[in-house]
């Protein structure tokens, strides 16, 4: 007998529904059509977007497994997805997107060298009492190549990282260390290369984990369980080893101290550590000298924004991954003027489409002006005391570390206040961080510096100057 489109979905539809609640089946799944059974491909229809997103994002497990059910293995599911607001035309229209066709990251089952331990290693990222050690990778498949687009600002780091996603440990870029700014990739760059280590050697053990986790896992390993010899032990049988954000390791010594065990063990072993930071290693500070020494033995490479070119390129790639049609004038209305970093660009992205869905409006470039605007204005508001001292530092041309030192000498101590005194002016910080950041100073001296800048700008014209001119380059 031959299937039809509508025999599978109604069998799937019999499987999901005693899988899930009746309320999500309601929702969900009701309102969707099968349109089209082809080659092990089953198209159904969903009335939006955002129906297609929910689904993939929660049910997308469940419809595999159904879908296997009925059409083996091999099964595909393609969404039809009514588009309300294309520009072009005022049917509705429909759009062709596939299921995420990666696969969900599998857990991998990693046997563990007996000599090191005497009873069984702690996996951190489970709960105690499970019994076998499977190592979930944490990594996100679709922060991968493909959707990480190529420009001038990023080629040497992902070229860095396709090599050592060929080849890990394997390359003279170990570890390799991707930093730059917020929001330029750091963090889908160190995933795809780990996503790109899995297809290509199912076997290695690939483990992402952000610094903020690590240090919580380390707390917990030495405080709660005493076990810190387990918790090292975990992660020195990894092969691929992505630890994100480096920069808060920051004076954590106790941690360092355990990264840099584990660090040497997988770097003796060949194993590959790639590491992200917002600062170059030479820039990061309270990091102990030979944990930066080891930073600098591989490769930095340093992803910078995105030039224009490079935005149109991310910005199509993204409404098509959306299955979204947005006129060229609008995309390049965009690019024009969201320049600072990848993430503004698609939180742009993100706001025009749902604001043309929620007001079924088009993608008209005067949508986009309105929603560039909201967010250029935001961006002003969100000036680091970090990037201040480095604006400041570039300013008079003294580095970031003679900026923050003790030194008395005048000109130094006239930049210091300014950076404290634009830091109180621009940002949220509290007078007391504001100074633990610029060099570990107390709020009273911050405090000083405010009413000494505010002094000086009105009886010393030269000092009037740095005050305005810094205001310039501190205003994007
Ligand atoms: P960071 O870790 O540097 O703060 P992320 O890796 O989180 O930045 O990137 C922010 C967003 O921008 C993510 O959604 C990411 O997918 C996207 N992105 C960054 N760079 C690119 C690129 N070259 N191509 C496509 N998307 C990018
Ligand atoms: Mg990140």
């Amino acid at each position: 007998m031959i299937k039809t489109a509508e025999d599978v979905w109604a069998s799937c539809l019999r499987f999901i529904k005693d899988n899930i609640t009746p309320v999500g089946y309601k929702t969900w799944f009701e309102p969707i059509v099968p349109v089209k059974l082809e080659g092990g491909a089953l198209t159904i229809q969903v009335p939006s977007k955002f129906f297609f997103e929910f689904l993939e994002e929660n049910y997308v497990k469940i419809m595999r497994s159904a879908l296997v059910r009925e059409l083996g293995k091999d099964a595909r599911l393609l969404y039809d997805v009514r588009l309300e607001n294309s520009y072009s035309s005022k049917v509705p229209q429909t759009v062709k997107i596939p299921s995420s066709n990666r696969a969900p990251m599998k857990a991998q089952n990693v046997t563990f060298p007996a000599k090191n331990i005497s009873r069984e290693v702690k996996n951190p990222f489970i709960i105690p009492g499970l019994q076998k050690v499977k190592v979930e990778s944490n990594l996100n498949p679709n922060y991968c190549f493909e959707n990480f687009m190529e420009g001038e600002s990023n080629r040497l780091g992902r070229s860095a990282g396709m090599a050592v996603a060929n080849k890990p440990g394997g390359t003279s870029f170990n570890p390799l260390m991707i930093y730059g700014g917020v929001g330029l990739g750091k963090t889908h760059l160190a995933h795809a290369i780990g996503v790109q280590v899995k297809d290509k050697y199912p076997d290695k053990t690939v483990l992402y984990v952000s610094t903020e986790k690590f240090i919580q896992q380390y707390g917990d390993a030495v405080l709660k369980n005493n076990n810190r010899n387990d918790f090292l032990h975990f992660y020195q049988m990894i092969d691929v080893l992505i630890v994100d954000d480096i920069q808060f390791l920051s004076g954590k010594t106790k941690t360092q101290d355990a990264f840099f065990q584990i660090f040497n063990e997988l770097h003796q072993n060949g194993k590959q550590v790639i590491l992200t930071s917002d600062k170059a290693p030479v820039d990061m500070q309270d990091i102990e000298q030979r944990l930066l020494s080891r930073f600098k033995w591989g490769l930095s490479a340093e992803l910078q924004a995105p030039d224009y070119e490079t935005r149109i390129h991310i910005l199509k790639n993204r409404l098509y991954r959306d299955g979204v049609e947005v006129p060229d004038d609008v995309i390049e209305f965009i690019a024009k003027h969201i320049k600072t970093n990848v993430r503004e660009l698609e939180g742009v992205v993100t706001s025009l489409i749902a604001q043309s869905a929620f007001n079924k409006k088009e993608f008209s470039l005067s949508l986009a002006k309105t929603i560039v605007d909201k967010f250029v204005k935001n961006t002003k508001k969100e000036v680091s005391v970090d990037y201040i001292q480095k604006v400041v530092s570039k300013y008079f041309e003294i580095d970031l570390a003679t900026l923050q030192s003790k030194t008395r000498k005048r000109h130094i101590v006239q930049a210091r206040q300014l950076a404290m005194y634009f830091s109180k002016k621009l940002t949220k910080s509290s007078l007391a961080s504001i100074g633990a950041q610029i060099g570990k100073r107390d709020h009273a001296t911050v405090l000083h510096a405010c009413k000494t800048v505010d002094n000086l700008a009105a009886t010393d014209k030269n000092f009037k100057t740095y005050v305005e001119e810094i205001s310039k380059k501190l205003s994007f």
